[in-house]
């Protein structure tokens, strides 16, 4: 069994696994640890993660990333149509009032569901953990943003299912960061416990926990977001600056010219970046637009400035965590900030400010939610021993409602209705001797029960209350209609009189029509399968392709270098003259008609050139293996 955590974020992607003697990040092909979260298709096949972001800037509309903000959303979701102007590529309304993501691929235009791109990121990511563990992966636990809805929740598991995985559990990511912190601290209180705050701002999101930890024990008090404030929108604020000072200085408008944009945004990042380093930050791009170089800079105090907006949005979800976590200031402990995007110095004023206490960096700000994934993995795995630590679920503060409903809300957070019951209290009168009798006086369920069953998961206390799971719902009579019962409190009897005025409680059992919502149907979801294994078919096809190219390339070079060194004492002229003839042509065809051949055309053009080779080879090595026989008789 794999044990696998994985962390896609909006910008890249990070790969924990578990050994024997604890969790690393796996680095790529390319030897990072970070790998984009990114998919980019061509004529003739797709490239994932560093490949797809190399060409990024020369194909930025066929190159797909922010998946993680298109997924498992309608279209008209107020959220993704403030986005839009953002994605390079083109984003439709998809039939079902999804979203379809067109590129141009294999020689025609092709239209993709979020799901299946986020299916072949994930994919990539499976494959770097399988280049490393050398093993077959399956299980595996994926982080989530806090505030995602159930749809995007079935919209992952649906992603993954097309990748090949079978995640374990959907871990928020805010959890994650939190056990990564607390599992390896040997110091934690038995009794008391103590407060951290984790901040986590990234590339287009801040989530914010407040956790309690006592030793083996975690539990989230308080949660906050803001689904909308990353690292890419101080992107903005400069790209904006910057369009608009290039409009005035150089007569040209960036924001009409989509490459040039795209050039101008990755610039802008590339500077944010320097300016969390810097006090000012130059920006020069060459032939931007319309053939004109561009110049600017900016102070970090001008651009602190012209983010004031975005860094007064900073205060809102750390109030909403804690108050949620109903815990004054000075119970909290350390603050831990987690996330590149939090990288700006006035993000850390602010939350300086905020807890009137610096924020720590202990942990690995990148690394973290990969690792909290994998650890959880590790927990849910049988193969490994992970020392014990308890996850508190998160709870918010509910009021009581009428109607009792019986929630489940499994591993991966997707809730699922067992029953509903209406509550209804009445005063009524009542004859003493029924009040006795009622056959059908029951006690009343407990609100929380513990999952008796053991099949994972937490019941949770909503706007409503909720009931045991191991009591099953209340069957509807043979009619359909639901069966109603009647519940009485308070049972003194006075047998002096006829009838007594009581408090009824009303029980109707409501019928409840769970409607699955989002996620694939079975069949769809075994078609888009079967199509990702096409596709890592044609890419797989393209990569050995490649190498076939380049092992006629090699093979040019190199003889071409042996005819006059090596194999220089074991070819005649002629040989050598036909032999360079060939290589030459081979070389020029290469770059030429043969640029752009199929897997069995390379191979073919191989045989031709080692049919002239070989037996010059061979002629070598057989001298060779004569050779110190011959040098032992001259002696
Ligand atoms: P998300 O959490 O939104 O899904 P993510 O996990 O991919 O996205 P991170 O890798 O945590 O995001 O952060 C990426 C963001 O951090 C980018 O916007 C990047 O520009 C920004 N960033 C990286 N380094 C720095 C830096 N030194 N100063 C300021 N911002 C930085
Ligand atoms: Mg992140």
């Amino acid at each position: 069994m794999s044990v696998v955590g994985l962390d896609v974020g909006n910008e890249t992607g990070v790969v924990g696994v578990a050994r024997q003697r604890g969790i690393d990040v796996v680095l790529n092909e390319e030897s990072k640890r970070e790998t984009p979260a990114m998919v980019s298709f061509s004529d003739k096949q797709r490239f994932l993660g560093t490949a797809a972001a190399a060409s990024s800037t020369m194909n930025p509309k066929n190159t797909i990333s922010q998946i993680k903000r298109l997924i498992g959303k309608s279209f008209s979701d107020p959220e993704l149509q403030r986005d839009l102007h953002l994605f390079p590529f083109v984003v439709t309304e998809a039939a079902d009032g999804g979203v379809a993501i067109h590129v141009h691929y294999l020689g025609e235009t092709r239209s993709f569901t979020p799901t299946q791109v986020l299916g072949m990121v994930l994919s990539n990511l499976k494959s770097i953990a399988e280049k490393n563990l050398g093993t077959h992966v399956v299980d595996c636990v994926i982080g989530i943003p806090v505030y995602f809805t159930e749809l995007q929740r079935r919209a992952y598991l649906d992603a993954a299912a097309i990748a090949g995985l079978h995640p374990l559990r959907l871990m928020h990511e805010t959890a994650a960061t939190a056990l990564a912190y607390g599992i390896y601290k040997t110091d934690l209180p038995e009794t008391e416990p103590i407060h951290v705050v984790f901040v986590d701002i990234g590339h287009a999101s801040m989530q914010v926990c407040v956790a309690a930890f006592k030793k083996g024990q975690l539990k989230i008090l308080g949660q906050g977001f803001d689904r909308s404030l990353g690292g890419r929108d101080f992107d903005e604020v400069l790209f904006h600056h910057f369009a608009e000072k290039f409009k005035e200085e150089y007569k040209i408008d960036v924001v009409s010219n989509p490459r040039a944009s795209h050039r101008l945004r990755a610039a802008c990042e590339k500077l944010k970046k320097v300016l969390s380093a810097n006090p000012m930050a130059p920006l020069s791009i060459e032939c931007l637009m319309e053939e004109k170089d561009v110049r600017g800079f900016i102070k970090r105090e001008d651009f602190e400035k012209l983010a004031y907006p975005l860094l007064e949005r900073v205060k809102a979800p750390l109030e909403k965590a804690l108050a949620e976590s109903q815990l004054p200031l000075d119970k909290i402990n350390a603050v831990e900030v987690v996330g590149s995007g939090s990288r700006i110095p006035a993000i850390n004023r602010i939350l300086a400010a905020f807890f009137k206490k610096e924020p720590g960096r202990t942990l690995n700000a990148s690394e973290c939610i990969a690792r909290g994934c994998t650890l959880q993995c590790a927990m849910l795995s049988p193969t490994f021993r992970v020392r014990e630590f308890e996850i508190g679920p998160f709870t918010p503060n509910s009021e009581k409602g009428k109607l009792k409903i019986k929630i489940r809300l499994n591993l991966h957070g997707i809730v699922s209705v067992e029953s509903a019951t209406l509550i209804e209290e009445e005063e009524v009168e009542l004859p003493v001797n029924k009040v006795k009798d009622h056959p059908q006086a029951r006690t009343e369920a407990s609100p929380m029960e513990t999952d008796k069953e053991g099949t994972g998961g937490n019941k949770i206390e909503m706007d409503v209350d909720i009931g045991g799971y191991e009591h099953p719902a209340q069957p509807l009579s043979e009619n359909g209609v639901p069966s109603s019962e009647d519940k009485f409190q308070n049972l003194e009897t006075d047998s002096s009189k006829e009838a007594v005025k009581k408090k009824r409680t009303k029980r109707i059992d409501v019928p409840v029509n769970e409607v699955i919502v989002g996620g694939l149907p079975q069949a769809d979801l075994q078609k888009s399968v079967e199509k990702e294994y096409e596709y890592a078919l044609q890419d797989r096809i393209m990569e050995e392709t490649k190498d076939k190219k380049n092992a006629v390339e090699a093979y040019v070079y190199d003889m071409r270098n042996k005819l006059y060194e090596k194999l220089q004492d074991y070819v005649t002229d002629t040989e050598r003259e036909e032999l360079s003839t060939k290589l030459q042509q081979t070389e020029d065809w290469l770059y030429e008609e043969g640029e752009d051949e199929t897997k069995s055309v390379y191979i073919a053009k191989l045989e031709e050139l080692k049919k002239l080779g070989d037996p010059i080879e061979e002629r070598q090595k057989e001298e060779e293996a004569r050779g110190p026989v011959m040098s032992e008789l001259w002696y």
